[in-house]
């Protein structure tokens, strides 16, 4: 692929005398880069946060002599925006935003913003599932075979810093359907959509369609010198992708690059004899499967969608290799912890969903007992029900309320306990589990109910573990 051209509207150089004025909305991490991004290039810059702004992120905006405001939004210093920049996790429907959209004030993503300040080529991830790994691991493959990249997005510093600050060729950058709700103009080079399953319904007025819509946004904008590498097998991928080729209609549809498990259907990347096999106009791939240092199904189809980018941006197939055998995965993301009296513990505690757990749970070998539970997101558990009771030894219910566990899987497996903490479920699961067994921690739910987040349950965990 050739280095891209200028790919979007430098609105810097559209800008009037007058200063144009930049209103970001949440000082996290997207907005604080921003704000650093658009101080940068010349804009009146304001920073407005309902919550209380975190002071790693105060002493960058105070460092760039950014005003903000915390613990509130004051609406004249708002509505008078250009455009305004909005942080992934505020929804459409809060007050300030339905002003700003009613008086037809642009509001964008971060990602949209930084998109216009760089030539560097993108690489975006989005799906239900996988995506922080699958970032990580392209961006590992990329950048040991000498790429001069950077990582963004969801995970590391902000895609809008490292476009302030940094001067990278290539990006990663995972990309959540929030983020795509925001994207307009912006145009991926290489666009990675690993799956689609229902979550954060509750966003999209509980239709499947509207989320669905959101995570085909990383197309939009393709043209054919763009690459399109999607989960061949998606149900949902499946039985849509028809209306958007044809929802493109008129404009040049960017180039396929379809994986799957198995061979056929046109996949150009699947599993055959235990091996991975890539085949691409840059050339073909292949690796032993058992070489590939994550385990487990959806970590090979994590491994095939960024080995077909590898190729894309011509990585050599021994630094591809090399990088899929020495990856060391992703804290929280099926990660050893440690092995105690004959018992392996595993940390999911990224399993937020069910179909998550779904993938941890067959890729365990051994009889495992299983600490699921926390804020119940409307979950299926009929999904996991067969899995369940083939490879569970006993079942630790972690949440506040576990009536919703207690009667679906009651009754479906030997044991069924409930625990309060960490520290009561990891004892709980110490005393049950048998040499040779394995303890995972794979919730299906968020955290919320008893942690910070899922790093909070997940440190915890691997704390209580380290102390058996
Ligand atoms: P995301 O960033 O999309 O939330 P992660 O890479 O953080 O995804 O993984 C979240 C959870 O989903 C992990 O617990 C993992 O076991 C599971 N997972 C990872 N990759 C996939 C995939 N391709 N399909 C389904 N589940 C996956």
């Amino acid at each position: 692929m050739e280095k891209k051209e200028n790919k979007g509207v430098n609105l810097a150089e559209f800008m009037p005398l007058v200063l144009r004025r930049i209103v970001i909305l949440g000082a996290g991490e997207s907005g604080t880069g921003a704000a650093v991004l658009a101080k940068k290039k010349g804009f009146d810059v304001f920073v407005s946060d309902l919550s209380t702004i975190k002071d790693k992120y105060k002493e960058i905006l105070e460092r760039y002599e950014i005003p903000y405001e915390e613990s509130r939004h004051t609406e004249e210093k708002i509505l008078n925006a250009n455009e305004v920049i909005k942080s992934p996790g505020i929804p459409d429907k809060v007050p300030i935003v339905k002003k700003l959209l009613l008086q037809n004030t642009p509001v964008i993503s971060e990602i949209e913003f930084a998109g216009r300040y760089t030539n560097a080529k993108t690489i975006c991830i989005t799906g239900s599932n996988g995506k922080t790994t699958t970032a990580m691991l392209t961006y590992h493959i990329l950048k040991s075979a000498g790429l001069n990249v950077g990582l963004a997005g969801n995970v590391g510093e902000s895609f809008a810093l490292q476009v302030a600050e940094q001067n990278y060729d290539y990006y990663v950058i995972e990309l959540s359907s929030f983020q795509l709700d925001g994207m307009f103009d912006f145009r991926a080079d290489i666009a990675v959509l690993l799956n689609i399953t229902p979550d954060h319904l509750d966003r999209y007025n509980y239709e499947i369609q509207n989320y669905v819509d959101s995570k085909m946004r990383i197309i939009q904008n393709q043209t054919a010198a763009d690459a399109f590498i999607f989960w061949n097998e998606d149900p949902v991928l499946k039985s849509r992708i028809a209306d958007y080729r044809l929802q493109i209609g008129g404009k040049q549809l960017p180039s396929l690059y379809p994986f799957a498990l198995t061979k056929g259907d046109g996949a150009i990347a699947y599993t055959e004899n235990k091996q991975i096999i890539i085949n691409t106009p840059n050339g073909n791939f292949n690796m032993e499967e058992d070489l590939v240092a994550l385990t487990g199904i959806h970590n090979l189809y994590n491994s095939l969608a960024a080995g077909i980018t590898s190729k894309l941006l011509n990585v050599k197939n021994g630094n591809i290799r090399r990088s899929l055998s020495n990856f060391r995965g992703v804290e929280h993301r099926l990660e050893k912890v440690a092995k105690v009296r004959g018992v392996e513990y595993i940390n999911d505690s990224k399993a937020t969903n069910v179909n998550s757990t779904w993938y941890a749970l067959q890729s365990m070998k051994t009889p495992v007992v299983l600490i699921l539970g926390g804020t119940d997101k409307g979950n299926d558990y009929r999904e996991i029900e067969v899995l369940v009771k083939e490879k569970c030894r006993a079942l630790i219910y972690l949440g506040v309320d576990n009536s919703k566990l207690h009667g679906f899987f009651d009754g479906k497996v030997k044991q069924t306990t409930e625990a309060h903490s960490m520290k009561e479920a990891v004892s709980k699961a110490y005393d049950i589990a048998e040499k040779g067994d394995t303890v995972l921690l794979s919730p299906c739910c968020a955290s919320f109910d008893l942690f910070n987040n899922y790093e909070d349950r997940g440190e915890q965990f691997k704390s209580c573990v380290r102390k058996l």
